[in-house]
């Protein structure tokens, strides 16, 4: 079936289903969509998505009032999972279907097996930071608490900070930290040292710039932000962070909240009373593992990594060729512009 055009010769896109009237406009489309085989797919009709929030609208399970595809979301409202928005065979079959359903993890049952240094395959550590206010209003941020995790949950590193500018708000009732907690606190020059330390994982600092090698990789939620205040950097390929992966992203191309996505995605509430940074180093680091376990189907055509430009894939000179071909073939040759999680060991 000759699926690239319909009865009125519009040309339909392979994975997002958009129409257009020209082929040299599908072409256009192709370069600037990035389109490839990682994109959340709707598990009816296979449409390809943005980014999860775009799928929950389509399948009328996201709390926009975007029109939804009815047929798709019968199907999903009949045997879908609200978590991690697969369709299932059956209602039976959903049923059956645990495990995205996950509970908060009370910090203080952790900290009794706090690892020394993480132990077996773990290649990931989760960072989390609370925030103390300074300055004359205190909405200043100033780091007063953090926490390190091993993908096995266990806390690695955690410390109450000595602030480096005196604080006007403790923001108690978010944080439940108190001045006593900060006064005997670690330098936050000792807390980067051990945070990078543990992140390089005796691979040297000049060498991971380039090459993995030892160094783990870091998940967390608006890492720039406590790497900020902890007045580090680590190299932007070993960081994977769930406000800015585009699946997690708002159709918007703004940052969804941890606590948003941690409610949405995995089912509890985090960010509820004091908050200890465990509780989001923990979130960051299920949502790092739901979305590395996504599985993608592998394409022959070199799409999987983001390496190639939407300019070497579609080049100018080749217009009149990709004008040709058919929308799935202009697929094949699609590639992300972002690092799908799937890829990493
Ligand atoms: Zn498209
Ligand atoms: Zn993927
Ligand atoms: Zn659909
Ligand atoms: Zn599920």
């Amino acid at each position: 079936m000759d699926s690239s055009s319909d009865a009125h010769g519009r040309h339909k896109c392979a994975a997002c289903f958009r129409q257009f009237n020209k082929m040299e406009h599908l072409v256009e489309h192709m370069r600037a969509a990035r389109h490839s085989p990682h994109e959340p797919r709707c598990g009816v009709c296979g449409k390809h998505c943005r980014s999860f929030e775009a799928l929950r609208d389509h399948l009328g399970a996201g709390g926009s009032t975007l029109p939804k595809a009815a047929s798709c979301a019968s199907e999903f409202a009949a045997s879908g999972c609200k978590l991690c928005l697969r369709v299932l065979a059956s209602a039976a079959a959903l049923r059956a279907h645990r495990g995205c359903q996950l509970s908060r993890t009370p910090p203080m049952a952790r900290l009794h097996h706090q690892a020394q240094a993480p132990q077996g395959g773990g290649r990931a550590l989760a960072l989390g930071c609370k925030m103390v206010g300074a300055g004359s209003d205190g909405s200043l941020d100033v780091v007063a608490r953090v926490c390190v995790v091993d993908e096995q949950e266990d806390i690695v590193f955690e410390a109450f900070l000595k602030p480096l500018i005196p604080v006007t708000h403790y923001r108690y009732e978010t944080t439940g930290i108190r001045p006593e907690h900060l006064r005997e606190g670690m330098t936050v020059k000792s807390a980067q040292r051990r945070v990078q330390e543990l992140l390089l994982n005796g691979e040297q600092p000049w060498k991971a710039r380039t090459s993995r090698g030892m160094a783990r990789l870091l998940v967390g939620h608006g890492l720039d932000h406590d790497l900020d205040a902890l007045g580090m950097d680590y190299p932007a390929y070993l960081k994977r962070d769930t406000a800015t992966y585009p699946p997690l992203m708002k159709t918007s191309k703004l940052s969804n909240s941890l606590r948003f996505l941690t409610h949405t995605y995995l089912g509890y509430d985090i960010q509820t009373g004091h908050q200890h940074p465990y509780e989001d180093c923990v979130a960051a680091m299920r949502l790092y593992h739901r979305m590395k376990r996504q599985q993608h189907p592998r394409s022959g055509g070199g799409a999987d990594g983001p390496a190639a430009s939407a300019d070497q894939a579609f080049p100018a000179w080749r217009q009149r060729e990709l004008e040709r071909m058919t929308p799935e073939e202009l697929l094949r040759l699609s590639t992300p512009d972002y690092h799908c999680w799937c890829l990493d060991d």
